[in-house]
């Protein structure tokens, strides 16, 4: 049993691995500022003894009292909808909110553990990406706010740990879905359940070949835990190898919600990459992990989930 801070534990991925930290015995104090996460993704989690509930931007000095043995830095908006609408935000919260979360987990002698990205890898020249791919981001592009915080955020991370002994993990984190996804949130699996469920166009930006690879949120959890438990720095890619074009999404969407929506192209947003697919033999070997939920099973307890959040 641990004592945990999460940052941005009021967000998608925050929250689930809140509730999975309760599951198994850990305390844990859930820091958000609400920007992009919501009280209800945390609702039901006010009910248990070992969660507390702080509303702060991490992007300003963090104080939590007491002892901590893991500080798990998930604090940020991570959808290419954000990076237009908060750009200043997104990058505060990389580099500012980074420093100040290991600054917390140093005074307490804390593990820390840094939400990275897929995003480090741009639009990748390498096919799958494996770790030591340093990756194809352009720095002044609308993407950049958020790749570029992200790797300021490796960068910062793997700082404290060489220079201050800290002890740290390092997830690179690709494109996951599922239950308390934010409606409006603009990712692809997200609009295109809303559309199809609403009878509205799929909107399709580009052609619809560009490549992701879509893990299912309870895999990615149970992906961090791992390699929260275990005396690896990484960074280690969490996220499922099988890719899928955005049209192959886009299909299964309509198969699974029995939609009759119609698909439009819209133009592809700058910087979109190409292609996405993790190498995940580090992950395999070293944490033995690997997603286990398809994504049509998992477009299915999705939709299941939109279907009662939006009455529909
Ligand atoms: N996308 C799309 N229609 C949408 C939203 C996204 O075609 O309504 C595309 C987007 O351009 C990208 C892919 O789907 O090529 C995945 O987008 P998402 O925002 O889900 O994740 P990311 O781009 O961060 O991987």
């Amino acid at each position: 049993m641990a004592r945990v801070v999460v940052t941005g534990g009021a967000g998608f991925l925050g929250s689930h691995l809140c509730r999975r930290l309760l599951e198994r015995g850990d305390e844990v104090v859930c820091l958000d500022n609400l920007i992009t996460g919501s009280i209800a993704n945390i609702e039901a989690l006010f009910a248990q003894p070992g969660f507390t509930f702080v509303q702060h931007d991490v992007s300003t000095f963090i104080w939590v009292p007491g002892e901590v043995d893991a500080v798990l830095h998930f604090a940020s908006p991570a959808s290419p909808a954000d990076f237009e609408r908060i750009p200043i935000q997104i990058l505060k919260v990389g580099s500012l909110g980074t420093h100040n979360a290991l600054g917390l987990a140093k005074a307490k002698g804390a593990r820390f553990f840094l939400a990275s990205t897929s995003e480090v890898y741009g639009d990748p020249l390498v096919h799958p990406q494996p770790e030591t791919y340093w990756g194809n981001v352009n720095p002044i592009g609308p993407r950049g706010v958020y790749d570029e915080a992200k790797r300021f955020a490796e960068a910062m991370t793997m700082a404290y740990h060489r220079h201050h002994g800290l002890d740290v993990r390092i997830v690179r984190i690709f494109n996951t879905f599922g239950p308390q996804m934010r409606p409006d949130d603009g990712r692809a699996v997200s609009n295109f359940i809303v559309q199809a469920l609403r009878g509205q166009p799929i909107t399709i930006y580009g052609d619809g070949s560009q490549t992701r690879s879509f893990t299912y949120v309870d895999d990615e959890v149970r992906g961090f835990l791992a390699l929260l438990d275990r005396p690896i720095t990484g960074p280690v890619n969490i996220g499922n190898p099988v890719e899928f074009t955005i049209a192959q999404l886009a299909e299964i969407v309509l198969e699974v919600t029995g939609s009759s929506s119609p698909l439009v192209f819209e133009p592809l947003p700058v910087d979109d990459p190409t292609q996405r697919q993790p190498d995940i033999t580090l992950a395999r070997e070293a944490l033995g992990w690997e997603p286990t939920v398809d994504l049509r099973t998992g477009i299915e307890h999705t939709t299941a989930y939109f279907r009662g959040a939006l009455e529909i």
